[in-house]
């Protein structure tokens, strides 16, 4: 066990969209019993990317003692698709782009690496 980042899911305020689940490559977030849960703490990085995809905010990090990441695990998961995810400007897949998610009008949405800097500098 290591003092690390972790990402901690408020089971109160999750509504089991499961927005967090593709975004998160690692493949450590699952829904079980309609909840998103970190399945595994050597699956997750504590990189955070699903913090700004859930629409309810109930995904933050915590710095706590917790099985060290575990690189080779994460890379041996089957990687999830989503196909509701697409650029908010373009209408894009991930198939065709680099989405990032991002905060933008009091929404989380998905952004790709194209249209990025017009949102960015007008
Ligand atoms: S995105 Fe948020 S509300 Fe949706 S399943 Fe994940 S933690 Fe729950």
């Amino acid at each position: 066990m290591v003092n690390r980042t972790m990402v901690k899911i408020d089971e109160e305020k999750c509504t089991g969209c499961g927005k967090c689940i593709a975004p998160c490559a690692e493949g450590a977030i699952e829904l079980v019993d309609g909840k998103a849960k970190v399945v595994s703490e050597e699956l997750c990085d504590g990189m955070g990317f699903c913090i700004g995809v859930c629409p309810v905010g109930a995904i933050t990090v915590e710095q706590r003692q917790a099985l060290e990441f575990n690189p080779e695990k994460a890379e041996a998961q089957p990687k999830k698709t989503d196909s509701s995810i697409q650029c908010f400007k373009c209408g894009c897949g991930e198939d065709n782009a680099y989405l990032l998610p991002v905060r933008h009008g009091m929404e989380s949405l998905w952004v790709c690496t194209r249209c990025l800097p017009q949102l960015i500098h007008g």
